[in-house]
């Protein structure tokens, strides 16, 4: 199929509210959307389940803690492209292990519980499939994946 041209802030909204449900009372939402950024050129299935993953990976993260969780997705221009990110409270992404979180299979949660596929997936919608970029920074109590794309399309 080919690509739609979107208001990303569109996409974010009915992700988070299709995900209400997950996120529970206990977290905190914070939309940080720039609304002033231009329609670009999504595939939007797709983007929603990077959101899905990320949203899925932060609310675990969160899951337990205190009771200040807060998620904020934020959207900007920065270096030429359209930026998502979503930021979490939890306790971070140790730094060994955060160059290998985007490998298939790599989970740190229980057996059942985790399948490691999710980033991968991500990565690959992202990178392979819109040109973007995906990246991760992360010190205790915020972490931020950090997702970029491109304001034009490259191919049909
Ligand atoms: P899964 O969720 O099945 O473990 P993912 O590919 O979605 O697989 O994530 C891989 C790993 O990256 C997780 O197991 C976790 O260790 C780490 N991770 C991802 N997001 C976060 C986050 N927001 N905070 C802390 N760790 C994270
Ligand atoms: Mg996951």
């Amino acid at each position: 199929a080919p690509y739609q041209v979107c208001d990303v802030h569109e996409l974010l909204d009915s992700t988070l509210l299709m995900l209400s449900g997950k996120i529970g009372s206990s977290i905190k939402v914070v939309k940080e959307y720039d609304r002033t950024l231009p329609r670009i050129p999504t595939y939007p299935g797709e983007l929603n389940q990077v959101w899905t993953n990320i949203v899925d990976n932060a609310v675990s993260a969160m899951n337990g803690a205190d009771g200040e969780d807060t998620l904020t997705v934020r959207t900007a221009l920065e270096r030429e492209q359209l930026l998502v990110e979503f930021r979490d409270t939890g306790p971070g992404v140790p730094e060994e292990i955060r160059g290998r979180i985007f490998d298939p299979f790599f989970t740190t949660k229980p057996v059942g519980e985790g399948t490691g596929l999710g980033l991968d997936i991500s990565w690959r919608i992202v990178v392979n499939k819109h040109h973007g970029h995906l990246e991760v920074q992360s010190v205790p109590g915020d972490t931020r994946f950090r997702v970029f794309l491109p304001l034009t399309a490259t191919d049909p």
